[in-house]
């Protein structure tokens, strides 16, 4: 089974916008342990999400979060704002998974892990999500010496067999990230990632490309998109941007530009057609303008992928001609700007 979410290549690519829930949150860091703003119930961000036009679906962190977050209550905030419900995020990263979900050394956290992704995971087919996203943030390992990679290794791969295995008609999503909260994480790269993915051994289990995720771990995330596709396991993206060296979630080309620009001209041509999915963090701003802000960018970046002429672009490509090839992009850009040819 190819569980690449895509279209035919070659149509119009989506213009719908989707968003992580907890971008619509409260933030708390190492420093303001008291947040970043009063605390949000999950159906007060998903009525929040809805005033931002043009986005449709939210990924949701499971359990619920805030006083009276029921299922009933979530469910409510979604019929009365018509937002969808496209992921469930188990948070298998919480204090009691702070030496790890499915690594953990105690065979009763690891089977805590398996079981809140479980009740995850029938919440998620009652709200008729599009997949499941599996984030074991603390999985991995902090010193040298700490723990044996290989035995980390084997426990996230049971880990995911245990969950995927009993829905087989339901994507689940491994996200990437190098590191934080933990110095090295496991799922750290596109490649370990698929590794990991063959290792699994099941047909619904694929990647998501946070692409903050992919620019820190030092990859270009374009062409982690391709590698993903080519294996048929591209289940979706996150967009927001960094500086390289830390997840800062920040709006959407905000910094690279041109990466971002490349990342989506990755997606256009397998024709994608999901709802392009925000993941920020708006630690100082307004998280409804920091939507509309990545939004916005994002459909000028999605109007300049549509001007730029792909055959040139191939044609430039298939000379591996860098200047070329960075010259369509400028000049759509920058107009009057003439760049060699
Ligand atoms: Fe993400
Ligand atoms: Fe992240």
């Amino acid at each position: 089974m190819n569980i690449n979410a895509r279209g035919d290549p070659g149509r119009a690519v989506s213009r719908r916008f989707s968003a992580g829930i907890w971008m619509f949150g409260r933030f708390v860091d190492r420093f303001a342990t008291d947040g970043y703003g009063p605390e949000v119930p999950m159906p007060d961000a998903i009525r929040a999400a809805a005033t931002v036009e043009g986005l449709e679906a939210v990924d949701l962190n499971f359990p619920f979060w805030g006083p009276g977050a029921s299922l009933s209550a979530v469910r409510a905030a979604l019929d009365e704002t018509g937002l969808r419900a496209q992921a469930i995020t188990p948070e298998i990263y919480t204090r009691k998974f702070r030496l790890g979900a499915f690594t953990n050394p105690d065979p009763k956290v690891r089977q805590e892990a398996i079981d809140l992704v479980a009740r995850a995971t029938e919440v998620g087919q009652e709200l008729g999500v599009e997949y499941m996203k599996i984030w074991p943030g603390q999985d991995g390992f902090d010193y040298p010496l700490q723990a044996d990679p290989r035995q980390l290794w084997g426990l996230s791969i049971d880990g995911m067999q245990k969950v995927a295995e009993p829905h087989p008609g339901l994507p689940f999503a491994i996200e990437y990230k190098p590191k934080e909260p933990r110095t090295h994480m496991l799922f750290s790269s596109a490649a370990r990632t698929l590794l990991a993915i063959e290792d699994i051994g099941l047909d619904n289990v694929g990647v998501l490309i946070d692409f903050g995720h992919s620019m820190y771990g030092g990859e270009s995330p374009a062409a982690s998109v391709e590698l993903c596709l080519a294996k048929g396991r591209l289940i979706d993206i996150d967009l927001n941007d960094n500086f390289r060296s830390w997840d800062d979630d920040m709006t959407v080309g905000s910094v690279h530009v041109v990466e971002t620009l490349e990342f989506l001209l990755s997606l256009k041509r397998a024709g994608w057609d999901k709802p392009w999915k925000l993941d920020q963090f708006p630690f100082r701003e307004d998280p409804v303008q920091a939507a509309r802000a990545s939004i916005q960018m994002l459909s000028a970046l999605l109007d300049l992928a549509d001007r730029i002429d792909d055959e040139r672009l191939a044609a430039a490509r298939e000379r591996q001609d860098a200047l070329a090839a960075q010259a369509l992009v400028f000049e759509e850009l920058f107009g009057a700007v003439k760049m060699p040819r």
